[in-house]
């Protein structure tokens, strides 16, 4: 038996294909990792409610277990476990995958947020907090470690006198060369690729270091500064590479130079 189109049935159909299907095809699951119950089923009911998918491990073996059999797309991950150190858990994870972390540290454990940081955590909260701001925090560093869109670029990129070839490796000023190092032309592809709009600094050290921002925020700036000068740029009122405080730097676009 068929729906009869324009039926209530089939509507119903196109109605729930329309607007349940994708949804359910990209709820992401956001592992907790946290021992209180008073925490974690307000915030699974939080992520519920915002579209996610909730999963609870209350110890830190269950949280590696749960970590390889669900592969969450991110970890909210705890520092104090009744089985151990969040510290540990975090390692752990990161010897094994690029999952986002985001730990939660009590107020003040400021040692805490640095190591956790060093061996690999994205970001972190301090308890207390509302399930409003750990979802939006989420939310962040999900957007934040996307992997970026295929752009539809070409090999070669030009914007006013710069010139990048990418499958050469090379890049040109007024069509002399440019001396760069291996970092300082990666920094330059990633900015002249979003040319115009701004990159985070996370991002760019991210991209280009592949470490986590803690160590490297100097030198990001050492490398701009070092990329700026080849470019010709016064870092006052620069051409090419503009910073943007506190957010990160945007190459000129097009339509600027
Ligand atoms: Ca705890």
């Amino acid at each position: 038996m068929e729906a009869v189109a324009g039926s209530p049935l089939a509507a119903a159909s196109t109605f729930l294909r329309a607007h349940f299907l994708p949804l359910a095809a990209t709820r992401r699951t956001i592992l907790l990792v946290e021992d209180e119950d008073s925490i974690t089923a307000p915030l699974s009911e939080a992520l519920s409610r915002e579209g996610f998918e909730p999963v609870i491990a209350g110890t830190a073996a269950e949280a590696l277990e749960l970590a390889a059999s669900r592969s969450p797309d991110l970890v909210l991950l705890d520092l104090g476990l009744p089985d151990g150190s969040g510290l540990d858990v975090c390692r752990e994870l990161r010897s094994r995958s690029t999952v986002p972390i985001i730990m939660v540290t009590a107020r003040g454990e400021e040692t805490d947020r640095i190591v956790g940081l060093e061996v690999g955590a994205d970001d972190y909260v301090v308890k207390p907090f509302s399930a409003r701001e750990v979802v939006a925090r989420i939310r962040a560093v999900l957007r934040r470690t996307a992997a970026p869109p295929p752009t539809p670029l070409g090999e070669v990129v030009e914007l006013g006198d710069v010139r990048v070839d990418r499958a050469r490796r090379s890049a040109t000023l007024a069509g002399e060369q440019l001396e760069l190092s291996r970092k300082e032309f990666d920094l330059l592809q990633l900015l002249v690729d979003n040319a115009g709009t701004v990159v985070k600094r996370e991002r760019l050290i991210d991209e280009v270091w592949d470490t986590n921002w803690f160590g490297s925020t100097k030198t990001l700036d050492v490398h701009v500064s070092a990329l700026r000068k080849k470019l010709g740029d016064d870092p006052s009122t620069p051409r090419y590479i503009h910073t943007v405080r506190g957010v990160g730097f945007r190459f000129a676009g097009q339509d600027e130079l």
